[in-house]
């Protein structure tokens, strides 16, 4: 899939917008939120450019599993292996960048 040349994550992916580095792989990066909701807030997002999560369960399952396992490693160093994970699909559930990734809410005690 080519990536889309107006992606806000594909360039901070490319490191054309800087963004504060927690985790890189062959194929997955991790970054600060910008405007974090939590102690530890950090966005998970494949290399490979993919609208949600739906697309990209469908076209690379293991990525996505991949993309699991990297928030429980975040979690273990920053808070005893607990965290929120969410994928906000759709522009009505608050969907903003559409470029899957991963919002990964650890570091303190959440609300529920
Ligand atoms: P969503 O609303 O689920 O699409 O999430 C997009 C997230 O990207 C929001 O939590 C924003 O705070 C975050 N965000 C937007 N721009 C940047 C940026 N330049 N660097 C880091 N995070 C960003
Ligand atoms: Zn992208």
């Amino acid at each position: 899939m080519s990536e889309p040349q107006d992606c806000l994550f594909c360039k901070i992916i490319a490191g054309e917008i800087p963004s504060t580095k927690v985790y890189e792989d062959d194929t997955t990066y991790a970054f600060k939120d910008i405007n974090p909701k939590a102690k530890v807030h950090v966005l998970i997002v494949p290399r490979r450019h993919y609208a949600n999560v739906a697309e990209l369960a469908k076209a690379d399952p293991a990525e996505l599993a991949h993309i699991a396992e990297v928030a429980q490693s975040i979690a273990d160093k920053e808070f005893h292996g607990a965290y929120r994970l969410i994928f906000n699909t759709g522009l009505d559930a608050g969907q903003t960048v559409f470029h899957v990734h991963a919002h990964v809410l650890t570091g303190e005690k959440l609300d529920e």
